[in-house]
């Protein structure tokens, strides 16, 4: 598949750093569109829905966190956050609220290249399952593959974009354990010094999301220091 398929929009207020990523996008064949503020950013992403964001969180208007809140309301767009910002509690804060990854400035090209390339990968997990347009079901647990939605006993449980991929995963293999590197390559498609944390916060967000009562979760098993599993009993 062509990379000129993909349209990336950019939000960054240093010029350079805006131009520098946009040259190299460019020249690896994608389609790129740049804005420098969280409103503007907002704005160009719904009038032109591009298929993954690059977002810097120091953004002059208001913080890029703001753009990630607003966004997961109804997209499930990846989302790239490259910041300046290295504290663990900023990486988690960002992850939290629905970004699908995080990189730190200074940061190599070849290492955004690869990371975007990802993102889409694992955004196509999820358009694999909508083909098949199957609907998975576990007790009064529901996963409808084409809507993406799923329900608990009729009612919805908000995912992101990750906490689905991870979810769909796990059900499409519900007969073994998957290891953690097995799930963290395929979800993100490399492993790093930062995956067994972003495969914990997102897991426990999703554990807790599935919770029917507090602190129970019977559809997702953890099998300490191998991985996870869908539980069938
Ligand atoms: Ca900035």
């Amino acid at each position: 598949m062509s990379n000129n398929k993909y349209k990336i929009l950019i939000i960054e207020d240093e010029s350079n750093i805006r131009s520098f990523v946009q040259t190299v996008l460019e020249a690896t064949g994608y389609q790129v569109i740049t804005e420098k503020t969280c409103e503007n950013g907002i704005m160009m992403f719904t009038s032109h829905l591009p298929d993954i964001v690059i977002l810097d969180l120091g953004l002059p208007d208001q913080d890029g966190i703001e753009f990630i809140k607003t966004i997961r309301k109804n997209y499930f767009t990846p989302i790239i956050v490259l910041s300046a910002r290295t504290s663990e509690e900023d990486k988690v804060a960002a992850l939290e609220l629905g970004a699908n990854d995080y990189i730190t400035k200074p940061f190599g090209t070849a290492e955004l290249v690869a990371r975007i390339k990802a993102a889409i990968r694992s955004n196509r997990i999820v358009d694999m399952e909508s083909s098949k347009k199957g609907i998975f079901t576990l007790h009064s647990l529901k996963i409808n593959f084409d809507t993406r939605i799923v329900t608990i006993s009729d009612k919805e449980v908000h995912l992101t974009q990750t906490e689905f991929n991870i979810l769909a995963l796990l059900c499409q293999n519900s007969s073994k354990v998957m290891t953690y590197s097995e799930i963290i390559n395929a979800i993100w498609g490399y492993y790093d010094d930062s995956s067994i944390k972003k495969l914990q916060v997102n897991m426990a967000n999703l554990r807790k999301k599935l919770e029917c009562k507090p602190g129970k979760n019977k559809y997702i098993i953890n099998e300490l220091g191998v991985g996870y599993r869908i539980n069938k009993e």
